[in-house]
C-alpha cells in the first residue's frame, strides 16, 4: 500500500520523487494503438483503474461533417498513478475527458471501451456483478448521474466558473457537496466545509462569495475543492492550473498528486509541462486526436527525452528550454489527412509519413528521435533520427 504523503509545502522535494516504487502496471492486454507495452506495464501488482481502448469520438456538425475529435486512443491509468495527458488546445484531452463522464454534446458519437474498475476488488468478482467494470462509455446516464461522478471520478472542469452555479455562494455549494457526499450536518459540516476550502487553497473569508465575484485564480480553486470533496477512486483534473501563480500551480498539482494515495488514480489533462513534470508518473502525449506517444515521465522530461517529433518540439518550445515554438498549426480536425497528421510540420517527414505510422513501443511515428540524445546542462537536447 502506497504511503500517506504530507501535505504540501513550499520548496518540498519532487512529489513524484518521493512516489517512486508505486505500482503502476497492467497485464492481459489486448492489442492497443500506441504498443501494448506502453499501454500498461506487466506487474504481478497491478491494480487496475481505468483501462481505455480504442476510444474514439466523432462529432457531427449540422452540415454533414464528421470531426474526428478523438481517435483510437488506448492506455491504462493504474490505481495510485498519475497519469499526464499533454497536447496544444484542441488536439482531444478535453473531449476525451467528457468522453468519460458521459459529458458530450449530443451530436457526439463514441466507440470504444473505458473500463473503471473496483481497485480493490476486481480481483474477486461478486456473485451479483456488482464488482465488474463499468464501461464508461456504455453506462447510461442515469449510473453515470448516481454512481459514477463526483462519487467514482472527480472532475476538476476545464472551466470552473462555468460550472460553478452563479447565484449561490461557493461556501453553498461546497456545503452542499459535502452534506451530499459526506452526510454530515450542523457544526461537522461547517468543520468539514472550511478544510474541503483549504485543501484547495480557497480562502475562508471567501467563501460567501458568488463565482462572479472570484478572479478566475480563486474560480480555479472553488473547482479544485469541490472536486476533491468525495475523494474519489480516479480523479480527472482538466487544466487545473489555469489562472494559477507558479507557487499556487506547485501546491494544487501536489494536492492532486497526494489524491492519489491509498489507491487513487490521477488523469491530469494539461498544457502546463513544467507542471506536469512535477507530478506526472507517465506521459500521454496528443496531437489531433491521437495519441502519438506514451512514456515514463523521467525519461520524458529528462533524458534521452520525447521520441516523437511533436513530444520534441513540445518541450523545446519551454521558455526554460529552447524557446522555440513548434512551426505551423495544428490540422483541421474535419479534415485530416490519411497518413502523419503532422507531417506539415515535421523537419523529419519522409515519403512513409503519408502512411499513418504503425505505433510501436510507445510512439506512433515513423522517423522517432531515437539514440544518442543527452540533455544539456541548458536543457538543449541533441538528437538522431532512426
Ligand atoms: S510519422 Fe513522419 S511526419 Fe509524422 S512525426 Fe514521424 S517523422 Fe514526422
Amino acid at each position: 500500500m502506497a504511503h500517506a504523503l504530507p501535505r504540501p509545502v513550499p520548496h518540498r522535494a519532487h512529489p513524484r520523487h518521493r512516489l517512486a516504487g508505486r505500482c503502476v502496471a497492467g497485464t492481459d492486454q489486448p492489442a492497443a494503438p500506441i504498443g501494448a507495452d506502453a499501454v500498461s506495464r506487466p506487474s504481478e501488482t497491478f491494480r487496475p483503474l481505468l483501462r481505455v481502448r480504442e476510444l474514439s469520438v466523432r462529432f457531427r456538425t449540422r452540415g454533414g461533417r464528421d470531426i474526428a475529435a478523438v481517435s483510437e486512443v488506448s492506455f491504462d491509468l493504474a490505481a495510485g498513478e498519475c497519469l499526464a495527458l499533454v497536447g496544444e488546445s484542441g488536439c482531444g484531452k478535453s473531449v476525451l475527458a467528457s468522453a468519460l463522464l458521459g459529458l458530450l454534446p449530443a451530436n457526439a458519437r463514441t466507440s470504444g471501451s473505458a473500463l473503471l474498475h473496483h481497485p480493490a476488488r476486481d480481483a474477486a468478482p461478486g456473485p451479483a456483478g456488482q464488482d465488474r467494470p463499468l464501461d464508461l462509455l456504455a453506462a447510461d446516464e442515469a449510473t453515470l448521474a448516481r454512481t459514477v461522478r463526483g462519487r467514482r471520478v472527480g472532475l476538476v472542469p476545464q472551466s470552473p466558473a462555468a460550472h460553478l452555479t452563479p447565484v449561490r455562494t461557493v461556501g453553498s455549494q461546497l456545503a452542499e457537496i459535502v452534506r451530499e457526499l459526506k452526510g454530515l450536518r450542523g457544526k461537522e459540516l461547517a468543520e468539514a466545509t472550511l478544510a474541503a476550502a483549504a485543501r484547495a487553497a480557497f480562502p475562508a473569508d471567501h467563501l460567501d462569495r458568488c463565482p462572479h465575484q472570484l478572479s478566475g485564480g480563486l474560480a480555479q480553486r472553488a473547482a479544485t475543492a469541490l472536486a476533491l470533496v468525495g475523494d474519489a477512486p480516479l480523479l480527472l483534473a482538466d487544466e487545473p492550473t489555469t489562472g494559477l501563480d507558479r507557487e499556487l500551480v506547485e501546491r494544487t498539482v501536489d494536492e492532486l498528486r497526494a489524491h492519489t494515495d491509498d489507491g487513487r488514480g490521477l488523469l491530469l489533462i494539461t498544457h502546463d509541462l513544467p507542471a506536469a513534470e512535477r507530478v506526472a508518473d507517465r506521459v500521454a502525449v496528443m496531437y489531433a486526436g491521437r495519441l502519438v506517444e506514451l512514456a515514463e515521465a523521467g525519461p520524458f522530461f529528462g533524458a534521452p527525452g520525447p521520441r516523437h517529433p511533436y513530444a520534441d518540439g513540445l518541450l523545446a518550445a519551454l521558455p526554460e528550454r529552447d524557446f522555440v515554438p513548434v512551426p505551423g498549426m495544428p490540422p483541421e480536425l474535419g479534415d485530416l489527412p490519411d497518413g502523419c497528421a503532422f507531417a506539415p510540420r515535421c523537419a523529419r517527414a519522409g515519403a512513409e509519413c503519408a502512411q499513418l505510422p504503425v505505433p510501436s513501443d510507445g510512439v506512433a511515428c515513423h522517423h522517432p528521435v531515437t539514440t544518442g540524445r543527452s540533455v544539456s546542462a541548458s536543457g538543449r537536447r541533441e538528437g538522431s533520427t532512426a
